[in-house]
This record gives C-alpha cells, structure tokens and sequence, in this order.
C-alpha cells in the first residue's frame, strides 16, 4: 500500500530503494536498541538500586559492629564470673573453704557466706542472737556510784568490799562479770595476784560465752585481764605464758565466726595483737594483722548486705551457681551455691563490677569508629542503640548497649554517597548515552552514503542509456540513408557529436570522481591564461545555451594575469557549473559569467536566474553524491559528483569555491583563485 502511494511520487525504482531504506534503518535502530540501550538502561537501574543496598549496608554493618561489641562485653562478663566459679568449684573439691581468700576467688568479691543445713548463717559470720536487752536494778546504779568514788581515794580492800557491794546487787551475770572482773584488777593492782588469778580463772569458766553490756565476751576478757597479770610480773616465764594465752586467744578468734553487726571480737583481736608486740615474731603479728583486716571488711560488707542474706537463702540444684541481684539500690550482686548440705553464698561489689565493665567498655568506645559503647541499666537504654544485650544472669538489670558516636554524621555520609554515585551513574549513563547516538548517527550517515552511492550508480546507467540511445539511433538513420543530404543531416552528424561529448563528459566525472576518491588523482598546474580556458568553455556550451534559449553574458576583466593552473581540469570545472547552469536555471534565460582580478586573486562567477537552492541544503551542494531532494531537480538527470569534483579541482589549485542563493531567485557560484607571486618562474 505504502509502496504503491510512494511509487505513484517517485517512481516504482525509488519507492522500492527508500522502502528497504526505511526496513533496514528499522533494523538498526532495533539491533541499537537491544544491544546497546537495554544494557545502558539496566546498567543505570542497578547502580541506582544498588545505592539503596549501600545505605542499608552501612545500617547493618554499623549494627553487626554494634553487635560484636556489646557480645564482647557480655562475654567479658560471663568470663569474669565464669573464672569465680571455677576457682571457687576447685577449692570446694580440694576441701578447702570458700569463705577466706576471697581475693584469689574474684576481685569484686566483697563477702561469702556458709549457711548450715537448717539455713543458718554458720560461717564466717553468725547472726546476732536475739539476747534480751538486760536492765541492772535501781540500787546497781548507786553502787557502782560509791565504788567509782572510792577508786580515787579508798584503800584497796574499800573498794575490793565496794565493787562486791556492785556484784551483789546487779542482779545479772552481764553486769555482775563486770564488777567481778574490776576486783580482779583492784587485788592485782595490790600486788595479791594470786588471788586475782583465780578469781579472773572463776569468772572465765563461769561467763565464759556470757557477753558485757557492750557484747564483748566475758571469756576473752578475762583472757586478756590474765595476759596482763603477767606481762604485769615482768618475769620471762610470765611473759612465754602471756604470749601463748594472747597468740591463742587470736588464733581462735580467727577461726570462730564472728557475728554480724558486732565488732567485739575484731576489738579484742586488735587489744591482744597490740599486747603481743615485742613478744611475739614480727612476720606472725604481720599475718595475723592482715587476716584480721580481711576479715574485718568481709564484716563490715556482710552488715551492709546482711537484710539480703535470707533473700538469697533459696534451695538450688547441687553445685550449681545462681545469681542474684540484691534489688534496685542494692549495692550487691548474689552468686548462691549448693554444695554438700551446705549453702554458700558469694557477695560481689555490683559497682566494681559495673566499673570495670564500663572501662572496658570505653576500651572498645576508643577502638571503634562509629559507636560508643556503654554499660547501664535497661532504662536507661537509648533509642538509637544499634545493638543492647543484658549482662545478666550474672549481672540482673545491667546491660551493655552501643549508639552511634555521630548520628547526624551517619546520615551525612550516606548523603554524600549517595550523591557522588548518583552523579558518577548519570555522567556514565549520559556519556553512555551520547556515545550510543554518536555510533547510531554514524551507522545512519554510512546507510545514507550507501543509499547514495546506489542511487548514484542508477542514476549514472540512467545517464549513459541516453546519449547511447541517441547516437545509435542518429547513426542507423545516417546509416539506412533514412537522413536526406543538407540540413537534416546536418543535424544528426551534431547530434551524435553533441551526444558523444555529454557521454565522454560523464565518463570523465565518474572517472575523476574514482580516482579521486582513491587518492590517485593528479594535476598538472603550468602557467595559464584563465581568459582562454573561459573562453573555450562558454564556446563549447554555447550551443547548448542557444538550444536551451538562454543568454550568456561574459565579462572578463583585462588585467587577469596568468595562474597555475591544469587547463583540462579547469575546463571541467566551468563546464559543470555552465551545464548545472543549463539543468536548473532555464526559465532565468541567462547566465552570466565573469573574471574579475582581485589582487592577490582572481575571483570567476557563474550566476544564473534559476530555480535556487534552499538554506537548509547549501552547506551540502559540495558534498559527494548529494542531490537536491526539490522535484524539480530530481526530473532533471544528474549524478550529484559534478559540484564534489568541482570543489575538489578548486581546492587543488589552491582555490576555495562558494555559493550564495535564494530558492526562486537564482544561484551564484563564486571559485577564488590565488595569483602566484610575479617572480615564480614558469616551468
Ligand atoms: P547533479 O548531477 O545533480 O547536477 P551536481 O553535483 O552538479 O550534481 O549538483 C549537485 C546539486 O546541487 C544538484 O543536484 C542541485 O540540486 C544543486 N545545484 C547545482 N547547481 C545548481 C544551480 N545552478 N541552481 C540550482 N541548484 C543547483
């Protein structure tokens, strides 16, 4: 159908050729799009998508960081107890007991506790037994009054009868050890030490475990009363006697539990190390010293956390640790353990711990770019933490969590990432995309330069078919004496000559116009007169003007001087202009042509009052092939080289060639010629 409309326009020859111009350049464009655009496009789709990926990369990476380092905190944890737990087991195993050398067992140990099968406190501490607060009788007070007073001024057998006095009324052994015990010194102080011995020895195995009023063991007290008699002697057997009562005593104090919330038997430790300086070896004094220091602590810990012990009193599996926490303001974390009947209980420091944590924690803060790690409590946990784990069992309540160091500067960078692959995809995409075009053009241009040199070679058969034609049909009319003698012949014997020089005229073109187009074409520039050349040209195509009804006018200045030039090819340029001339500017009916001398070059026109030729295509007139697509031209016969060769001789001799024109108005071609300097010399 599109065919047959486009055949009826131009011809059933060029219908078909644009036709299958058209189906091809389809092809292409398809084969362009497949292999080049679609990748381009899918190119740019996963770099872009991929941008996407990126920002949530960086999130995961930060949180996968955020992740190894609170896990590194948590294990750290667990480490710290887990070492507690394996000390602890082995010294259980060997026999030992876990209650001293808390040091060895853990660094955040505060105090450990031993609990008896009936859930007892046992050891190394008691709790205080609920002894009832014992009031002395009214006339105690009056007593001790007297007896206080005669301390200052009485004989020693007044105030022996006056503290007696004191002993009977008081009314209970706690007070009455007390007025027995100051006797003792009084006798003592008088030189009756025996008598005081005994009486110091009576109120040993009478009140022994009885307390004083201020919870200090009547039993160590007369201990310590005993040592001092001796010291008191001043003999060497006296003194080994004091220090074994002293060193004992110690000893045995040492060992005993003490009881939560007194410090008597700390107190009397202390009194009887004191008393034991010079006496007994330094390093022992030294050993006791620190043991009582140890102890002392664990006492002052264990008073501190001593309403927490029955919260932490809980039957567990055998030999295996619990953990506790002492509650919100405790300052204590509980480990429980079941061994053997027995019930222990570990008592760490919750704040060393959660110190030493935090210091690791600013560690792994200092080694990491991005995050700040930090240990806390769950409400304390911010919402932009990365990544948060709890620190318990071993730790109740505490967690460690990571936030990012710069939240802001996070997003910021994935800003500037994102930007900078934007802008790399799009310049790579739009360089892709330019590239991609400038190839299509180029493919296009060739297909149209393939197009044209097929139309170039129709058109050339075309244009020999008809002079051959002519001049076979002129010469068998001559030849069948067909043509009577005179003017008719006249004309047939012209027409096969003008026929000739048109076929031999193409010839050349085509001829030229390949070995141009091989590089191989050569002229020979000798100095030349133009006027000659003009003037031989305008001569030859003189008929073909007159058959045509055109005028010619020629105009040549007088002052032209000779110019390089090669005679044949010169001749070939103004005979193409002159028949270009002919083909397209008939109705103008003229042709002017003239040679003017512009120092330093000579400037030959070829104007006509023809058809024109339109702005759009007058760049291209020169161009090989090229042919007016104005139906006016493509009825008249032509090859489009004639213009190319022209341009092509011109600039051979050094010249350049222009053309100025107005469609409808006429064309006017203008070829520039340079004069060669007056001294070369003619070769
Ligand atoms: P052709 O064989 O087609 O004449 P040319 O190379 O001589 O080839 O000319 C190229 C084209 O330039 C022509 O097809 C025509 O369109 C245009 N042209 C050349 N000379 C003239 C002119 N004097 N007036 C109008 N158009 C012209």
């Amino acid at each position: 159908m599109a065919v047959r409309a486009l055949a009826r326009q131009r011809g059933e020859v060029r219908a078909n050729q644009d036709f299958r111009f058209a189906g091809e350049v389809a092809r292409l464009a398809a084969v362009f799009a497949v292999t080049m655009l679609l990748p381009i496009a899918f190119l740019a789709f996963l770099a872009l998508t991929s941008l996407r990926w990126e920002e949530l990369s960086v999130e995961a990476d930060l949180e996968a960081r955020g992740r190894g380092a609170t896990q590194g905190l948590q294990e750290q944890t667990a480490e710290l107890f887990a070492r507690f737990e394996l000390a602890t087991m082995s010294r259980l195993q060997r026999g030992e007991s876990p209650t001293d050398n808390l040091g060895d067992l853990s660094p955040f140990l505060m105090a450990a506790f031993r609990f008896d099968a009936d859930g007892r406190l046992a050891a190394p501490f008691l709790l205080a037994e609920d002894t009832p607060v014992v009031v002395p009788s009214a006339g105690w007070w009056e007593e001790v009054r007297l007896a206080r007073a005669l301390d200052q001024s009485g004989t020693a057998d007044e105030r022996v009868a006056a503290w007696r006095r004191v002993e009977a009324v008081s009314g209970s052994p706690v007070y009455a050890g007390e007025a027995r015990l100051t006797v003792a010194r009084v006798l003592a102080g008088a030189g009756r030490v025996s008598e005081a011995n005994d009486l110091v020895q009576d109120v040993f195995s009478d009140l022994g475990t009885t307390r004083d009023p201020r919870g200090f063991r009547y039993g160590h007290l007369a201990l310590l009363e005993l040592a001092a008699f001796r010291l008191a002697r001043n003999e060497p057997t006296d003194a080994e006697a004091a220090r074994s009562i002293l060193e004992d005593l110690v000893d045995a104090l040492l060992q005993e539990p003490w009881v939560v919330g007194r410090t008597s038997e700390p107190a009397v430790v202390r009194r009887a190390l004191r008393q034991l300086e010079g006496l007994a070896p330094p390093d022992w004094l030294a050993e006791r010293r620190s043991r009582l220091t140890e102890r002392q602590s664990q006492l002052r810990w264990a008073d501190g956390v001593r309403n927490e012990l029955e919260l932490v009193f809980n039957r567990l599996p055998e030999g295996n640790f619990r953990y506790v926490g002492g509650g919100p303001d405790s300052p204590a974390v509980w480990a429980i353990l079941q061994w053997r009947g027995q019930l222990y209980a570990f008592s760490f420091s919750a704040a060393a711990l959660l110190e030493e944590l935090r210091a690791s924690a600013a560690r792994t803060t200092a080694l990491e770019p991005d995050l700040v790690v930090r240990v806390g409590t769950a409400d304390t946990l911010p919402g932009e933490a990365k990544a948060w784990r709890t620190l318990g069992p071993a730790l109740p309540g505490a967690s460690v969590f990571a936030v990012p160091k710069d939240p802001e500067g996070l997003a910021r960078s994935v800003t500037w990432r994102r930007t900078v692959r934007s802008a790399v995809v799009i310049t790579a995409v739009f360089v892709s995309a330019v590239g991609a075009l400038w190839v299509a053009r180029l493919v296009v241009l060739e297909r149209e330069t393939a197009r044209q040199r097929a139309e170039f070679a129709a058109n050339v058969s075309h244009e020999l078919r008809s002079p051959i034609t002519q001049i076979r049909l002129k010469g068998e009319a001559l030849l069948l004496g067909l043509v009577e003698e005179g003017e008719d012949m006249r004309q047939h014997h012209e027409a096969i000559v003008r026929e000739s020089e048109r076929l031999s005229r193409l010839v050349d073109d085509v001829l030229d116009f390949a070995a141009i187009e091989r590089g191989v074409k050569r002229y020979h520039l000798r100095a030349e007169d133009l006027e000659a050349v003009v003037r031989q040209s305008v001569e030859s195509a003189r008929s073909e003007f007159e058959r045509a009804g055109m005028n010619v006018e020629v105009a040549i200045d007088d002052d032209v001087p000779r110019l390089l030039l090669d005679r044949d090819a010169m001749g070939q340029v103004l005979t193409n202009l002159l028949s270009n001339a002919v083909k397209y500017a008939v109705e103008g009916k003229w042709v002017g042509l003239t040679v003017r001398y512009r120092d330093p070059v000579v400037v030959v026109t070829v104007a006509d009052r023809g058809i024109g030729i339109s702005a759009a295509e007058l760049p291209k007139v020169f161009d090989d092939f090229f042919r007016s697509t104005d139906p006016r031209v493509r009825k008249t016969k032509g090859t489009g080289i004639g213009l190319a060769i022209v341009r092509y001789i011109v600039e051979a001799h050094g010249g350049t060639i222009t053309v100025d024109s107005e469609p409808g108005r006429g064309s006017r071609f203008a070829v520039t010629l340079p004069v060669p300097p007056s001294d070369t010399p003619e070769p």
